[in-house]
């Protein structure tokens, strides 16, 4: 049996309906901006595998480093015990942070990032002696896979079956261009009750929505009325984290800051699973009593693995060479040429851009169609060796920073041609 047989005998995976899907690719290598497949076929990884890698696969830089760390410490339980690599890390990333974050804690993965802060907050209040528990998020947002991230999440055909088990939240339209003003109303209408305890957000960015973009100014204005009201803010930067929007933090785009910063993804590069959640010092204070039922009882058992925190470290020093730097800015000054060359093609709805992630939505007829669409745009760009993952009728890039300027053309080269492809296919319609 090969690879891909053995797989299919005993493996399930993630997001992936098993009776339909094609059998998975077996890559065997990545190096770069690109991943090898068992027969020798090269993949350009245009989405970061799943939005997570930032500098190209397999660093020397981060690879030595957690070379080094394995020889040393692999890992240590955190309770009543600490070590270099954390406590760096944790250093490193209060440097870049918002000013106001004081704390980090240390989690696995996006989602349990989001529950921290959920938790967080809620006991927060409860710890000031308030009765202020609900939660308000962005209809159309996604913040993770596990219950609490899925309760704040848009409410879709991923969370229906638990629909009963989710709590309840008040949500908001997100405030794209032209909409600002409903938003604002919904959230100031909201503000009216008195026990809520936070308002949760993807800072500019709403990546599981389909890359959908709003402005600094209107999060501003939300987070002020939130700051009146005493509502607390959790920027859930685990996507938008580490420059993907053409500065380290989406937050760095803000005059106000978050009370709550959740990270992930790309944290360790994208090398090893890990998450945090940075507080400020009076969230911090809230839960330092001499009563145990204020202490913050949440933990895993892998919490600030010292490989992971390596890993984040060296992530952190290649993400603040002016190398990768001029490589954001680089990347975002070709999505902006791209975008110009494509704008008013027949079959592109909407272009939009925000740092280094350039987002496309299709024209496209009934919602049957567009599934199969999503399948189709996925394999033809995988026939022309690039990685993208559309969300329905939108194809988004999202590369690593050391994605050279020639990787970047041939990915346009993919999209254009698909967009070809689409204008021939709508004229066959109609
Ligand atoms: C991916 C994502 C999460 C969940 O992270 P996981 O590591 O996949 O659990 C949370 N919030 C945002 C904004 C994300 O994009």
């Amino acid at each position: 049996m090969n690879l891909t047989q053995r797989d299919q005998a005993i493996i399930w995976h993630p997001y992936t309906q098993m009776q339909t899907a094609a059998p998975p690719l077996p890559i065997v290598r990545g190096e770069g901006a690109l991943l090898y497949d068992e027969a020798g076929n090269t993949y350009i990884d245009a989405i970061s595998s799943w939005w997570v890698n930032l500098h190209g696969h397999c660093h020397p830089h981060i690879t030595q480093k957690i070379t080094e760390q394995l020889n040393r410490l692999d890992h240590v339980i955190f309770a009543g015990f600490t070590h270099e690599p954390a406590v760096a890390l944790a250093e490193n990333l209060l440097q870049i942070l918002p000013a106001n974050q004081a704390k980090v804690f240390y989690s696995d993965n996006g989602s349990t990032a989001v529950e921290v802060a959920l938790k967080m907050a809620m006991q927060y209040w409860q710890n000031l002696g308030q009765t202020k528990y609900k939660i308000i998020a962005f209809r159309d947002s996604y913040h993770g896979d596990t219950f609490g991230a899925m309760s704040v999440s848009s409410r879709s055909a991923f969370t229906q079956p638990f629909q009963q088990y989710l709590f309840d939240v008040l949500f908001i339209d997100v405030p794209v261009t032209g909409r600002e003003a409903e938003t604002v109303a919904q959230l100031k209408l909201l503000t009216e009750q008195e026990d809520i305890a936070a308002f949760i957000f993807e800072p500019l960015v709403l990546g599981t929505a389909g890359m959908v973009m709003y402005s600094p100014d209107i999060l501003n204005q939300l987070m002020q009325i939130c700051k009146e009201h005493q509502i607390l803010t959790i920027a859930d930067e685990v996507m938008t984290g580490f420059g993907r929007t053409g500065r380290n933090f989406a937050c760095e785009y803000l005059s106000k800051q978050p009370d709550m910063v959740c990270l992930s993804k790309g944290l360790t590069g994208g090398v090893m699973a890990l998450g945090v959640t940075t507080c400020a010092q009076a969230i911090f204070e809230a839960f330092l009593s001499t009563e145990t039922n204020k202490t913050f009882f949440h933990g895993h058992s892998y919490t600030a693995n010292p490989i992971a925190c390596t890993a984040g470290i060296a992530s952190y020093e290649l993400l603040v060479q002016p190398q990768t730097q001029q490589n954001m800015q680089r990347i975002a000054a070709q999505h902006q040429q791209f975008k110009e060359k494509l704008n008013g093609h027949p079959s592109i709805k909407n272009i939009r851009q925000t740092g280094t992630i350039l987002a496309l939505e299709f024209n496209m007829g009934t919602t049957s169609y567009f599934n199969q669409i999503r399948n189709r745009l996925y394999n033809f760009a995988l026939q022309h060796q690039v990685l993208l993952r559309p969300l329905g009728n939108i194809i988004y890039i999202f590369p690593p920073y050391c994605i050279t300027e020639e990787q970047l053309n041939i990915v346009y080269g993919v999209i254009e041609k698909m967009s070809a492809l689409l204008t021939e296919n709508t004229d066959s319609a109609s």
